[in-house]
């Protein structure tokens, strides 16, 4: 339990990989805050969960990612409950499907605000902490889409590429604090989110299920799997670690080869 007495927040963690990384997290025994939307018996039951796991604390931030007030008064509430936040893991994600020309604007305004913008509002509010104490991870999830692109996820790409370029910036701003910054991005997941997209994929090429699964989502994938949520957040906890110090401004791929393409 290398993590006793550190604090984690974690956004977009009430589902998917964000809860893949709050539980590996806790099983290192960080106090961990999540953040994200859903059912409310189901997040306490969450956080009963993390607490169990870390013997130590565990507590849910309802901020909604597109109000930069709400993602501010988050990493406030985490320091008053915990101290920190050590590690900040600016996870929360939407996406949609569409060609460019028919890109609704308030679906590209929501994918910039929540993958891109929150990404800025909480590493800005969580830095003079980290700075202070000389120690800090800042830990952001990007996307094979940070690297390369894909059709009809214009709005998705950007962001994802704005995310890897600003952990860049933050990765220099801070090298000699104790503090490093980098991107991890996954190949497809198999969280709520794909499955989500797979309706509009269906539309927007005409394909059924099985297709979209196999010849699109998997099709640069060259392993044929999606990557579990657990490698993903094995990769963060290692991130974490005094032996990955020197690791900073990276974008590490964690993609079944999507990349290496
Ligand atoms: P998910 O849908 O399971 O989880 C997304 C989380 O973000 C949820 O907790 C949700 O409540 C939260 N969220 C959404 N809008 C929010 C808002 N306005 N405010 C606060 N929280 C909000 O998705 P996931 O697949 O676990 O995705 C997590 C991250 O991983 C995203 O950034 C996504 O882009 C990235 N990613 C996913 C995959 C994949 O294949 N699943 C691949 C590469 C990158």
């Amino acid at each position: 339990m290398f993590l006793k007495g550190k604090t984690a927040l974690i956004t977009g963690s009430t589902s998917g990989i964000g809860l893949g990384y709050a539980r590996a997290l806790a099983a290192e025994g960080a106090n961990v805050m999540i953040n994200g939307f859903g059912d409310e018996a189901e997040v306490a039951g969450y956080v009963e969960e993390l607490k169990e796991a870390s013997g130590a604390g565990a507590a849910y931030s309802p901020a909604d990612m597109t109000k930069p007030q709400e993602i501010r008064a988050m990493v406030a509430d985490c320091a008053k409950a915990f101290g920190g936040p050590d590690i900040l893991i600016n996870n929360a994600g939407i996406q949609h499907v569409a060609s460019v020309d028919e890109f609704p604007i308030e679906k590209w305004d929501a994918l910039i605000a929540i993958i891109l913008s929150s990404t800025f509002h909480a590493t800005a509010a969580a830095l003079p902490g980290m700075k202070e104490s000389g120690w800090g991870r800042i830990i952001n999830t990007g996307s094979m889409h940070s690297k390369v692109a894909s059709p009809f996820k214009s709005a998705y790409n950007a962001a994802k590429h704005g995310v890897a370029g600003f952990t860049k910036t933050v990765a220099l701003e801070v090298a000699q604090q104790g503090i490093t910054a980098n991107t991890i991005s996954p190949g497809y997941v198999w969280t709520p989110l794909v499955e989500g997209q797979i309706p509009d994929t269906m539309k927007a090429r005409g394909l059924t299920r099985d297709e979209v699964m196999n010849d699109v989502l998997l099709a640069n994938q060259p392993q044929k799997k999606f990557v579990t949520i657990e490698q993903v957040a094995a990769l963060a906890v290692f991130l974490c670690k005094e032996d990955a110090s020197a690791i900073t401004g990276a974008n590490l791929s964690v993609d079944g080869g999507w990349t290496a393409q």
